[in-house]
């Protein structure tokens, strides 16, 4: 069994509802799979648009890298996402992107893990940190919260349980 982590985010049709119903999906294909408390996120990028959701998933398998971002691409499609439309780092209703997956280093033209930048990405590294923080990056060798530590990252990331109670 490999462990993965995988990043997911929205911030358009409903982010919440998007990131619990892909949860859910992902839940019925990896019986063990775990999601970290969801943060809402400053954009990264300087493009004007709402303010993202995002969280992390842990999840065991035997599946290759290709099969499970096949698995993750399907379900990005499922939300409606249509990449033809987009701008680069603009909105989008759902983005899956695999993070880690166990040791493997791959740095292929359509896939590269680790993904390229998870470790200048507070809003990646926060909700991996609640999952995994002794889980080791093969690349750097530093664990999930020394690059949490590390990381000088400004964007906010805030639990969207205390946004919620302050309203
Ligand atoms: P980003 O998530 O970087 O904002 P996109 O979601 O639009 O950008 O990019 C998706 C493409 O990135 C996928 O078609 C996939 O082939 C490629 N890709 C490369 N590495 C990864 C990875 N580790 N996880 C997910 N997608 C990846
Ligand atoms: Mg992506």
């Amino acid at each position: 069994m490999t462990q993965v982590l995988v990043g997911i985010g929205s911030n358009k049709n409903n982010p919440q509802h998007q990131i619990e119903l892909a949860f859910t999906r992902i839940s019925e294909r990896f019986k063990d799979a775990k999601m970290s408390p969801l943060y809402l996120t400053q954009p990264v990028g300087g493009i004007p648009q709402a303010s993202f959701i995002n969280a992390a998933i842990m999840l065991d398998t035997q599946l290759s890298a290709r099969e499970v971002l096949d698995i993750l691409m399907d379900l990005e499609a499922q939300a409606h996402r249509k990449r033809a439309n987009e701008i680069p780092n603009g909105p989008r209703n759902l983005d899956l992107d695999i993070i880690l997956f166990g040791n493997v280093i791959l740095t292929d033209p359509d896939l590269t893990i680790p993904h390229p930048r998870f470790r200048q990405r507070r809003f990646v590294l926060q909700p991996m940190c609640d999952l995994t923080p002794e889980l080791i990056d093969p690349v750097s060798k530093n664990s999930i919260s020394q690059l949490l530590d590390a990381c000088t990252d400004e964007n906010w990331v805030r639990p969207l349980e205390s946004e919620l109670l302050a309203l």
